[in-house]
């Protein structure tokens, strides 16, 4: 690769482990960091047009994820991957900024979730328990 590009401060990942059956994909990065992140979180925080709208308003709740898998993961020029999950939801190109700050904000965004979740009455489960 003799291209020079010019990313000023971003992160770059120097590996993408996959591992299905931990469900779950854990990122090296250049700067030494690395993150876990569970195929149910990177779902539920998919960045396409479809999940987050094109307005905060339009955010879409995505629930009844957990246990997902992921299919593929594909560059996308130097600056993106695109992930394919096993709910046949592959329209997510996540960034490395974006990926980078999921990983190293994991908490604050998944906690987010959580009270996003509870305050829509929803659940983490692909199936609902209800009292009779
Ligand atoms: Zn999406």
């Amino acid at each position: 690769m003799s291209e020079e590009i010019i990313y000023g401060t971003q992160q770059f990942p120097t590996e993408i482990k996959q591992q299905n059956d931990a469900k779950q994909v854990i990122i090296a990065w250049d700067t030494g960091e690395s993150f876990t992140y569970s195929m149910e979180y990177l779902r539920v925080m998919c960045p396409c047009a479809d999940c987050r709208g094109h307005h905060p308003s339009q955010k879409k709740l995505i629930f009844g994820k957990k246990g997902v898998g992921i299919t593929a993961i594909t560059p996308v020029g130097h600056y993106a991957v695109k992930i394919a999950f096993d709910d046949e939801h592959s329209s997510g190109v996540f960034s490395f900024e974006n990926l980078y700050d999921l990983g190293k904000n994991h908490d604050e965004h998944w906690e987010e979730y959580l009270v996003e979740l509870k305050a829509g009455g929803k659940s983490r489960m692909m199936w609902n328990i209800t009292q009779a």
